[in-house]
């Protein structure tokens, strides 16, 4: 039996491990959850008689989730070269249901149909979870050692932020420059999309100051949504304006500027009022950067601020700077692709994303990382699911990443 073959023989054991681990809850205790630790345990458990060379919990501290900690566990099988480390790493928390009624089955009872298995965390990141373990098991199965290291981790706190999980793992140290990282947390539907690259992302916040006055005498105080709508409109369309090149590696091509949420000003109606905030959410490819973009949006600020005798305030509310983009000839790369044009019969496409995976801080460490799976997008939604031919595709081709290709 050849790598792939091996994987489709573990089929029925991947559907059975996805199912019973969809009936654990891991939500994070921000969402409401008790955290990953019932999860991780089952986990620790079920792979426990595959093989590995190594199995180790690199658990955080968080008083606020079950049992004190939010769990990480790698597990790792020895490579011909044990320098360096070929990683796949998948998240156990999952978000919360949200709308129970839009549900067609019970989240947490997870249903097997037409060839989908339907539950909460199915899809993100349950399958790529499921995949990635079974891709080590099928290299354990087949005797052959991997070129190098090959480690499945499974971390906590992707949701809702990462600093239990991958921030954790890079504290300690524990992916070194020339590892090999591959984060399986966003894909389209054909599988086709390698990303490598994240745009940045900001978040402006938008405080104009007026004054308050009775709305039946506006001509009495300084109407600061007036103002603050103004400035939207102008600063807007200038951002556009000035900030209009495009980069066809992402989708779409060009720095996005959405005005987004709107403080309440007042309660009342019948007041003009003293002080309204905004916020801007920024998707800004490489070519462009946040100082520029400030200084625009305070020269505006300032123009509009004395053509309404308002004052307008724009600052940066969140955000950084992304990493720069991983290398195309880098060897994650390489090895991802040449293991996709083998299982899926064409060679994908390179693309940079306006969204932010946890493989961002991971570039940002130095570490070449790619983000890659097969979904049909149903992540976060209701009745999420995974299709049971993208799990074991996407499992073959995890496997074959520990093997370089002449
Ligand atoms: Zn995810």
């Amino acid at each position: 039996m050849n790598l792939s073959e091996t994987v489709e023989s573990l089929k029925d054991d991947m559907v059975k491990a996805m199912v019973e681990m969809l009936r654990i809850e891991a939500i994070s205790p921000e969402s409401g959850g008790k955290g990953e630790l019932k999860r991780a345990e089952f986990l620790e458990k079920w792979i426990s008689g595959f093989g590995f060379d190594g199995i180790k919990r690199c658990d955080a501290e968080d008083s606020r989730a079950e049992g004190g900690v939010r769990p990480n566990i790698i597990a790792t099988i020895y490579g011909k070269n044990r320098e360096h480390t070929i990683w796949v790493i998948s998240h156990m928390d999952t978000v919360p249901v949200g709308d129970l009624s839009k549900w067609e089955t019970d989240p947490f009872d997870p249903v097997v149909r037409d060839g989908k298995i339907y539950g909460r965390g199915a899809e993100d990141n349950g399958q790529s979870l499921i995949a990635s373990m079974y891709a080590a098991k099928a290299i354990i199965d087949s005797g052959i050692k991997p070129d190098y290291n090959f480690s499945v981790a499974f971390v906590s706190d992707e949701e809702t932020g990462s600093k239990y999980g991958i921030q954790h793992l890079l504290k300690l140290g524990l992916f070194k420059k020339d590892d090999i990282v591959v984060v399986p947390d966003h894909g389209v539907p054909d599988g086709n999309e390698i990303e490598i690259a994240e745009k940045s992302i900001y978040w402006v916040k938008v405080t104009t100051y007026g004054k308050q006055t009775h709305s039946s005498i506006p001509h009495t105080g300084i109407n600061a949504l007036r103002a603050g709508s103004r400035y939207l409109v102008e600063v807007d369309r200038a951002l556009h304006e000035r900030f209009s090149e495009r980069n066809e590696l992402f989708s779409p091509p060009v720095s996005t500027f959405e005005p987004t949420k709107k403080e309440e000003n007042q309660p009342n109606i019948n007041a003009v009022p003293g002080e309204d905030v905004f916020y801007f959410d920024m998707r800004i490819i490489p070519e462009h950067g946040i100082t520029d973009i400030m200084a625009l949006m305070n020269e505006v600020a300032e123009r509009v601020s004395k053509e309404t005798g308002a004052r307008i305030v724009p600052e940066v509310y969140r955000g950084e700077q992304s990493p720069p983009p991983t290398p195309a000839d880098s060897e994650v790369v390489v090895r991802l692709k040449t293991a996709i044009e083998r299982v899926k019969g064409k060679e994908p496409r390179l693309v940079g994303i306006g969204g932010g995976t946890c493989a961002a801080y991971i570039r940002l460490a130095g570490i070449p990382a790619a983000v890659w799976s097969t979904i049909d997008e149903t992540m976060h939604q209701a009745n999420e699911y995974c299709k049971i031919e993208n799990l074991v595709k996407d499992a073959k081709v995890f496997a074959l990443l520990g093997f370089r290709q002449s």
